[in-house]
């Protein structure tokens, strides 16, 4: 029988990232340098079958019923349909999350192995504009990837926007025009200290506070029961669908965080701003039984801290950028 992964602070953990790659065929200056980046070697990656036993040992063992695949970019990760049919055998909601640069090649192949859900990042509707923040003229690329994810059935596709002071605060209402006209669920993102170019200031951040004003004071908005989701979720009174907010920065939810990661070079790590990695991949191919890994795991999950600070004195930035970590 599964025995929750609780930390020292009674805090339940059902919710796997699993980063299947470090690399990115876009550029996003949020996320990670222009130039300069160096990937992991392959033989460092943590190969399907890998991904595969400690995703198993996570449902077996602790109940975990949520896996997203994240990256860098999953999509640039060789046959990932297939570690999709893998882990679309285990009793968990199988989702992803893309830059949708290549999803319309792919969506459908995602879908018949089993992904149920998706979400597609994208922080501008403007063709220009999208290209600065990317490094990649793709904007038309991603919204057919959108077009192609609903078609092949995948739902609720949802789009994150990192929402940042003076880089596109002034397209919300342009996102939420594009969710009602869609149906796709927009979340947007505060700007959180995690981009390579170590230049976030909170200064950059676009509050909760601002986003639901704006978007509030064009359709009407009413709040609707959150859930344990990091997203603060809000329904148009007209009935024009749904948005949500992820406050990261000015509503911290580490007090009911349930997530946990497997970065792509196999180290698992409590929060996304952890500043330790707990080596799965070393223990792995050291031939660790299955109590081995377990113990790894709760180890590192006992020691999980409070929250991650961001604003605070003794606030330290994570020693990966968020491409290395998993989004
Ligand atoms: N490449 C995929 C994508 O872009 O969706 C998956 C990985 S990406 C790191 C996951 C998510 O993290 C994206 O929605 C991205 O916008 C978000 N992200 C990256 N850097 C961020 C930052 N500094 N603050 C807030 N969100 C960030
Ligand atoms: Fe790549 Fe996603 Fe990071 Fe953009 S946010 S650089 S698409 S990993």
């Amino acid at each position: 029988m599964a025995v929750p992964l609780v930390d020292s602070y009674g805090r339940i953990h059902r919710d796997l990232r699993i980063s299947v790659t470090d690399r990115c065929n876009f550029r996003c200056t949020y996320c990670m340098p222009a130039e300069g980046m160096t990937w992991q070697p392959r033989d460092e990656l943590l190969s399907f079958e890998e991904i595969s036993r400690v995703a198993s040992l996570m449902v077996e063992r602790f109940g975990v019923d949520n896996i997203r695949l994240t990256g860098g970019e999953p999509t640039v990760r060789a046959q990932l349909p297939r570690l999709v049919s893998m882990l679309a055998e285990l009793p968990v909601d199988l989702a992803l999350t893309t830059n949708g640069a290549t999803l319309a090649l792919v969506a459908e192949d995602l879908a018949r192995a089993g992904l149920r859900r998706i979400n597609v990042s994208c922080d501008s509707l403007r063709r220009e504009r999208f290209a600065e923040i990317t490094k990649r003229d793709s904007l038309d690329k991603v919204l057919d990837g959108i077009d192609a994810a609903l078609t092949a059935g995948l739902a609720p596709v949802k789009l994150n926007v990192v929402v940042m002071r003076g880089v596109n605060e002034d397209e919300l209402v342009d996102f939420a025009d594009y969710g009602r006209r869609t149906g796709v669920v927009v979340r947007f993102i505060e700007f959180m200290p995690l981009d390579a170019q170590e230049q976030w200031t909170a200064r950059q951040v676009v509050t909760y506070d601002e986003i639901v004003a704006r978007i509030g004071s064009v359709y009407p908005l009413e709040e609707v029961a959150r859930g344990s989701a990091p997203a603060e979720r809000f329904r148009y009174a007209d009935g024009g669908g749904e948005i949500g907010v992820i406050a990261s920065v000015t509503r911290s939810f580490c007090s009911t965080c349930d997530r946990v990661r497997l970065t792509a070079d196999g180290q698992f790590r409590t929060c996304l701003f952890a500043t330790d990695d707990h080596d799965l991949r070393g223990a792995l191919r050291g031939g660790a039984s299955d109590d081995e890994l377990a113990a790894i795991v709760s180890s590192a999950v006992a020691g999980k801290w409070a929250g991650h600070g961001i604003g605070q004195v003794h606030f330290i930035r994570p020693n990966r950028s968020m491409s290395q970590i998993g989004g």
